[in-house]
Order: structure tokens, then C-alpha cells, then sequence
């Protein structure tokens, strides 16, 4: 009698059992270099719920657009290595972009409702970027589990949607925004941040703290949230300009009346550096 499943986990358990001889786990950390903090604590993460960590590093040309830092994005690929050995990696997978787009994919990946707004409103074809370099990478590595940070929440959410909707055989872990002891969330991009910058880059994460004492003391408004942090940030000397403010829901659906769980999420110009930031109302310790 052959072995009946009906269920697609089970059967996937059930082949992987059959092909890994050794039954490792591999958890995988997709990167863009530059490591700091926020990677470290991917790492760390995946090292203690996997046998093998694998991370890449890989500035993929196909997410950013015309006009944006491809060019300039901070590189090191030594100092990276370091930080990777201090972590613990096992694999390090640094490809070049011709072994990774041999010609220029002519795919196009879209989510209804999700690449398209907020990130993906201001960064068009971004979000299909991302999902393109995620899904080759998850074919190269087949990971078992794949980190990513709240830092980029839209980005979890559309990765997450990807791996629901293809019934891909991955976990995905989301993993708490680290930030410095100022409040800055960890980003490659803050080595843009001039000195005298840096104080108007600390605005965004003020601004969720002051958010989460408006809602403590009964405002329940998103709009009226919305236009207090927005004139917050304004006041700052180097904020050039703001993309957007939004709040919504845990799936990034706007909200009108805010509720714990929601999602406050802004990407803001401080001088030539396009910061982005999230937060989830209710974490604050006020
Ligand atoms: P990146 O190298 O910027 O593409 O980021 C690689 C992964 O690290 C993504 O999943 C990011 O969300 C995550 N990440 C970046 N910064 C942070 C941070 N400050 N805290 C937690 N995760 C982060």
C-alpha cells in the first residue's frame, strides 16, 4: 500500500526526510552587505533555530530604480566576512551579478494590494526586485527558514504573501527592528547620514514615541496621528522631504481608527539619505 498524504506539508516533510540523509536544517539570511546590528541579530536567530546558517550578500541591481543609490550603496566584502566569522556562519554566498543575471530577467512579480503602496509607490518595480532575487536565491539555497527584519515591514509582508500564494517550502521568520541606543533603526544607508544629519534622522523613531502618547492619552485618530507626526519630523533642519506617513493594520490595510498592533510606517529624505522606519503601536514603555 503506498503511503497516503493530503496534506502538502506532510508530503513535503515526508521528501525532505527521504533526501537529506543527514537531516540538517538550513536557515538562510538574505542580505545586501554592509552588516550591522540588525543582521547580526538575523544571524544570531537563525544559528540558534538551525544546524547550517547561510547568508548572502548581494547588492541586487534589479530592486532599485533609476536615479536610486545602486551605485553608491556602501561595499566590503572583507569586513563583511569578519562579522560573518564572528557570527558563527557557516556559508557565505556572494554572487556576482552575471552569475545571477545571466540576461536581464524579463519577469515582472506583482501583489494585488501590497508592492504597489507605500514603498511601492515611490520606488516603482522595487518590490518585483525584491521578490525576483528572493525567489532565486530561495531556489539556489532551498532554505528551511529565511530571516528578514521588521525594519523593512512592507518587505516581510510581500515575502510572506509571495511564499503563501507559491506554496513555497520555506518559513519565514520575522525578526524585531534593532535599533541603536538613540532609538535609530540599524540601516547600511545610515553611513550616508552626514553628522549634523543624524540628529533629524532621530525625528522618525521621536516621532513614533510621541504617536504612542497620543494614543495613550485617547487620541484614536489616525489622520489626526498622521499630520502630528508629520509636522514632528517637518521641524527638523535637514528633512528635505517626506515620502509618506501611513497607518494600518498588521497586513497593511490603512486604518481610520488606531487599535494595538497597528502599523505606523514612514520613509523620510534627511538630507540626500531616503530613511525608513516602523512601528508597532503598542510597544512603546511609556
Ligand atoms: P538589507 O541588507 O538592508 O537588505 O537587509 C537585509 C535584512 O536585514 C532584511 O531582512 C532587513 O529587514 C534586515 N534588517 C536591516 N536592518 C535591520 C534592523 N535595524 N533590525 C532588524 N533587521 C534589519
Amino acid at each position: 500500500m503506498p503511503i497516503l498524504f493530503k496534506k502538502t506539508k506532510e508530503i513535503r516533510n515526508y521528501i525532505k526526510s527521504l533526501r537529506c540523509e543527514n537531516r540538517y536544517t538550513v536557515g538562510f539570511v538574505p542580505t545586501m552587505g554592509y552588516l550591522h546590528e540588525g543582521h547580526r541579530e538575523l544571524i544570531r536567530t537563525s544559528k540558534i533555530q538551525n544546524d547550517i546558517t547561510i547568508v548572502s550578500i548581494y547588492v541586487n541591481p534589479l530592486q532599485f530604480g533609476e536615479g536610486e543609490d545602486f551605485e553608491r550603496y556602501p561595499r566590503d566584502l572583507e569586513r563583511d566576512l569578519g562579522i560573518c566569522e564572528e557570527e558563527g556562519v557557516n556559508v557565505v554566498f556572494a554572487p556576482l551579478d552575471e552569475e545571477m543575471y545571466p540576461e536581464k530577467p524579463l519577469i515582472n512579480i506583482e501583489i494585488k494590494g501590497l508592492t504597489h503602496i507605500l514603498e511601492g509607490e515611490f520606488r516603482p518595480g522595487h518590490f518585483s526586485g525584491v521578490c525576483t532575487v528572493v525567489l532565486k536565491l530561495f531556489n539556489i539555497i532551498q532554505p528551511d527558514r529565511a530571516y528578514f527584519g521588521e525594519k523593512d515591514y512592507q518587505q516581510l509582508k510581500v515575502v510572506q504573501r509571495l511564499v503563501k500564494d507559491l506554496s513555497l517550502p520555506v518559513e519565514i521568520v520575522p525578526v524585531k527592528t534593532v535599533r541603536e541606543k538613540d532609538g535609530l533603526a540599524f540601516s547600511s544607508r545610515n553611513t550616508y547620514l552626514k553628522p549634523e544629519e543624524r540628529e533629524s534622522a532621530l525625528s522618525l523613531y521621536r516621532s513614533f514615541l510621541l504617536a504612542e502618547k497620543l494614543i495613550k492619552g485617547g487620541n484614536k485618530d489616525a489622520n489626526s496621528i498622521k499630520q502630528t507626526i508629520i509636522e514632528f519630523i517637518r521641524k527638523h533642519p535637514h528633512v528635505k522631504k517626506i515620502d509618506y506617513v501611513e497607518i494600518t493594520d498588521e497586513d497593511l490595510r490603512p486604518v481610520k481608527e488606531v487599535k494595538e498592533g497597528d502599523r505606523i510606517l514612514l520613509a523620510v529624505w534627511v538630507g540626500d539619505t531616503r530613511l525608513i522606519d516602523n512601528w508597532r503601536i503598542g510597544d512603546a514603555n511609556l
